[in-house]
């Protein structure tokens, strides 16, 4: 193990990140091998991305009411979830909640929307006055997550002053009609492809412990990679009741590392941002975050669950000789 690690990580450290089968054999380490591989990714991610951290925050601009029937999200009508609903909300709420992300030190600021896409003239519109309002009003770099877009209302976000989309593609190809069956993957990759083209900055990961294999998520990393995405959000299960989900959670803390690891050396160059579910998964051990490759997380509440207090998170980065990317 120790000689692969070493071939993985002067791979890695060359720009190249691991081919499938070079992921598969990565995982099938055990899982109780973590200690070994965290001084590899440490060294990857401090090559390519220093000492700096990149923090983002959301809104939940619309929430609930989805038509979508994706297993491990709580803002699906079709399940009985409880979580607050409501349509997209004014540009002004949206635009207060990005200073007060920037008042905690977030540096990207994502407007999310539920529902497959955005659809209605009238949200557009108060999405682009947003998007203004915010570039005339902070220094965030601005992001969205609304969906699977076409190209004409990308365009129209771009006009107003969006610089990066953000969306997942959640699992790989092959689970993924397990954990949804009323849009086609081939959708949501189209939309990623798409906002490549238009020179957005791509943000688009997936959320794990939802009954997917390691298979699985080499396989995702393999699709991302190919897709050449800037970044890759790593959500994990916060099984959420009243979903086909819910539960206790399915993932070891030392597992959710080594998924962080497994990106590292997969896509060595990208930002990876851990995201949701980090509280419940990693529990004590997130702070190894950054040493398992991580650059960056999300701080402040999540999109219907909330996130620790950012106050702490900030403590956390220092303690660990990290700062917020300037
Ligand atoms: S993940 Fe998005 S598309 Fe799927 S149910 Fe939730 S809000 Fe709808």
């Amino acid at each position: 193990m120790v000689n692969m690690l070493k071939k993985f990580e002067e791979k890695a450290l060359r720009g190249e990140g691991l081919s499938p089968e070079e992921g598969r054999e990565f995982a099938r380490i055990p899982t109780e091998g973590i200690f070994e591989i965290l001084p590899h990714t440490d060294r990857i991610r401090r090559h390519f991305k220093g000492m700096e951290v990149n923090l983002c925050s959301i809104v939940n601009a619309k929430s609930g009411l989805c038509g979508e029937d994706c297993s491990f999200c709580a803002q699906s009508a079709r399940y009985d979830s409880k979580v607050d609903t409501y349509t997209m909300v004014p540009a002004e709420r949206i635009v207060s909640s990005a200073l007060e992300a920037r008042g905690r030190g977030a540096r990207e600021f994502s407007i999310v929307t539920s529902g497959t896409k955005v659809a209605r003239r009238d949200d557009v519109a108060i999405l682009t006055e947003a998007l203004r309002s915010m570039k005339e009003k902070t220094d965030l770099e601005r992001c969205a997550s609304l969906g699977i877009l076409d190209r004409g209302t990308l365009r129209e976000l771009k006009d107003a002053g969006l610089e990066s989309y953000h969306h997942n593609l959640e699992t790989s190809r092959s689970f993924f009609p397990s954990i949804c069956t009323t849009h086609d993957y081939e959708e949501d990759v189209e939309t990623v492809r798409t906002a490549k083209e238009m020179g957005f900055y791509v943000c688009s990961g997936g959320i794990f412990g939802l009954g997917e294999s390691w298979e699985d998520r080499v396989e995702l990393a393999t699709t991302l990679r190919e897709l050449d995405v800037d970044s890759v959000p790593i959500n994990f299960l916060n099984p959420r009741p009243g979903t086909p989900l819910e539960g206790p959670v399915r993932l070891t803390p030392r597992e959710c590392l080594k998924i962080i690891a497994l990106f590292r050396f997969m896509l060595p160059e990208k930002d990876i941002i851990v995201c949701g579910g980090r509280e419940v998964n990693l529990r004590g051990l997130q702070p190894l975050i950054f040493a398992a490759g991580a650059n960056g997380m999300m701080v402040g509440n999540y999109l219907t669950t909330k996130g620790r207090n950012p106050e702490e998170d900030i403590e956390m980065l220092k303690d660990l000789g990290l700062s917020p990317r300037a």
